[in-house]
């Protein structure tokens, strides 16, 4: 539904857009955001040290995202053309939360000059709500600057 921003699409559409939307040609919230979380999720997760930055006593991030242009340094690839995650099954829960189509996702593809996606309707759709993933989602706490 083009004209629509993602931030007043309801949440079973955000769903439905998690759905069909391929992350792989994307990857622009890792490279938008200070991604940070719980320190101590990094230990639990075996987040590789290097990848971590300790930001406070309790805050830590994503190693290259607190950087005036952030770019996670576990992102492969050329953002909006085909990207992977070095740690996907290690990544914290800012990367876990993030959904394609919210209003992060939107503001970091917008950064990119990447082109809003296009979020279904559910009713055109019939047994979208039970549509499995085909790439898990990306971060979701991250820091607006
Ligand atoms: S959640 Fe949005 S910004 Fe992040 S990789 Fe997926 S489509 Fe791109
Ligand atoms: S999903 Fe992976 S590449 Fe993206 S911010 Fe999280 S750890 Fe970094």
């Amino acid at each position: 539904m083009p004209g629509t921003h993602p931030a007043a699409i309801a949440g079973a559409e955000l769903t439905a857009a998690a759905s069909l939307f391929d992350c792989r040609d994307c990857g622009a919230c890792c490279a938008s955001f200070r991604v940070s979380f719980y320190w101590a999720e990094a230990d639990a997760l075996g987040l590789p040290e290097a990848l971590v930055e300790q930001l406070s006593p309790w805050y830590a991030c994503l190693a290259g995202t607190n950087a005036a242009s952030p770019r996670c340094q576990a992102l492969q690839g050329e953002v909006g053309h085909c990207v992977t995650c070095a740690v996907y099954l290690q990544r914290p829960s800012p990367c876990r939360e993030l959904q394609p189509g919210d209003a992060q996702c939107s503001k970091a593809r917008l950064a990119w000059r990447l082109p809003a996606l296009v979020v279904p309707s559910t009713e055109k759709v019939p047994g979208l709500a039970a549509a499995t993933l085909p790439m898990p989602a990306h971060p979701a706490r991250r820091d607006r600057r």
